[in-house]
């Protein structure tokens, strides 16, 4: 019964497009925001560094605030390997700890597998934006994806922090994106109502602690008022490290110490270390990001490129079982910014390509050429939740260049893409390059494939949205 409940959740946010599925509501992004800028300003040089960041174009102008946008990219809700844009982490993990036979507690088995990974990202988006702010936002990254990744990390759905200390006990995973859990990740925290590994779904009370209102004021509570000095201080790093890009490395590792230090761990050589366990978390990655800035970008914001399919299709009315053969050729745009109102569009990502197929079952004594049907066609492509898989509805125009009578006829349909394989690029340096899909389509002039089922194989590249570092004004 609860399995049919959250199947039926997922499937209705994501045909509504619930914008907001996984994180607080956008209110409390933007009233956090708000709240940082008004910090920085009560800081002796606050206004200054304000101003400078403006002038940089690393902020807007005027301060509107843009970081509740990030949660509207769907496929970064659904995605599994990036879960840490919104500062959780994938299910691979929380099953591993709920399993783990090792003596530490489950929270904290938790924390060691995921806290590397996810300080990892932020890292590495914190050196792109002092490369390139700009950049980075237009390439769906950037300043304020980085305060939606703060900002995430101090809500009780998303992970457990020490009340008096704030340090970190785990980082969570989303409970709504697997039917099954081991009953330990869905037990509650001791003596409260969140969950001890996972992330409530919906309703996730977690995510409304940051205000409450007071007659019409907003007033931020305790949580929201950490997540806000958090934030305000990424800012403050953010003005040092563009003006002295030098000390970038120093600055994040010792923003990670003061936010994001795991409870109850000590300090040593730019580690983590933890009592009672040789394992620990490293959180310096300036060697990686110098040595090989591209391979960052394929792992944290990839999509397909180019694909290069065969098809195979039947025609619902026959029963010749796939009579019908082709090649589609398919190239993708890769999504833009993630930190502007219409997110959801901006983030959806679009195909255009042209296929080829022969109709082996076309009427007796027609030629080879009255059998062949050529087509162009758009595609949008939507991340699946559950499975590593995306929809991608398509449609365009079928031509029938031998055809006696009407020559085009438009054609649409649906197709479920899987690229198989586990959904990490360094981890597992599987290139998930195979393509499957198996789809539907309807051309209303053809009677072969007026309904049709179609099985396509083959391959795609990856691409991502590549950040070229650039000098700023330093002034
Ligand atoms: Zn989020």
């Amino acid at each position: 019964m609860l399995m049919m409940k959250q199947l039926l959740y997922l499937l209705i946010s994501l045909f509504t497009f619930n914008p907001a599925v996984h994180a607080f509501d956008s209110k409390g992004h933007q009233y956090l925001e708000q709240q940082a800028y008004k910090l920085l300003r009560n800081y002796p040089n606050g206004q200054v560094i304000l101003d400078w960041l403006v002038q940089n174009k690393i902020l807007s102008e005027g301060l509107p605030s843009r970081s509740q946008y990030p949660d509207n990219a769907l496929e970064r809700q659904f995605t599994q390997s990036r879960q840490g844009y919104h500062f959780m982490t994938s299910n691979f993990n929380v099953l591993g700890a709920a399993k783990s036979k090792g003596d530490l507690p489950q929270q904290e088995e938790l924390l060691l597998r995921s806290l590397g990974p996810s300080l990892q990202m932020m890292y590495y988006f914190f050196r792109e934006i002092i490369g390139n702010p700009q950049g980075a936002s237009q390439a769906g990254r950037g300043i304020y994806v980085l305060m939606h990744i703060v900002a995430d990390s101090y809500s009780t759905e998303h992970t457990s922090r020490d009340s008096a200390t704030t340090q970190l006990r785990t980082i969570k995973g989303w409970k709504i994106s697997r039917l099954g859990w081991p009953k330990i990740a869905t037990s509650k925290e001791p003596g409260k109502e969140t969950l001890l590994l996972l992330h409530h779904g919906k309703p996730a009370p977690g995510d409304r602690e940051w205000f409450y209102l007071n007659g019409n004021d907003t007033v931020l509570t305790a949580a929201g008022m950490n997540a806000a000095k958090a934030m305000c201080e990424l800012l403050v790093i953010t003005y040092e490290a563009s003006r002295q890009p030098a000390s970038s490395d120093a600055l994040v590792c010792h923003y990670f110490e003061q936010y994001f230090q795991p409870y109850q761990s000590s300090i040593s050589n730019k580690t983590f270390v933890f009592a009672g366990t040789p394992k620990n978390v490293h959180y310096n990655f300036g060697d990686h990001y110098e040595a090989n800035k591209k391979a960052v970008i394929l792992h944290y914001d990839r999509f397909p490129f180019y694909s290069l399919m065969l098809t195979a299709q039947s025609g619902f009315s026959k029963q010749n079982l796939f009579n019908t053969f082709g090649a589609e050729i398919e190239r993708y745009i890769s999504p833009r910014a993630a930190d502007k109102a219409f997110a959801l569009i901006r983030r959806t990502p679009v195909g255009y390509g042209f296929g080829v197929v022969y109709i082996n079952n076309h009427p007796p004594g027609a030629t080879f050429a009255s059998a062949l049907r050529f087509k162009g066609f758009v595609s949008f492509s939507f991340a699946l939740p559950l499975i590593n898989a995306s929809l991608d509805p398509h449609g365009g125009i079928s031509v029938y260049p031998a055809a006696s009578s009407t020559r085009f006829s438009p054609h649409a349909g649906l197709d479920l893409v899987w690229n198989p394989g586990k959904d990490w690029y360094f981890i597992n340096s599987h290139p998930r390059t195979l393509r499957l899909t198996l789809g539907y389509e309807y051309d209303p002039w053809n009677v072969f494939l007026q309904n049709s089922i179609k099985l396509k194989i083959g391959y795609n590249t990856w691409h991502g949205r590549i950040v070229v570092p650039k000098r700023i004004s330093r002034g």
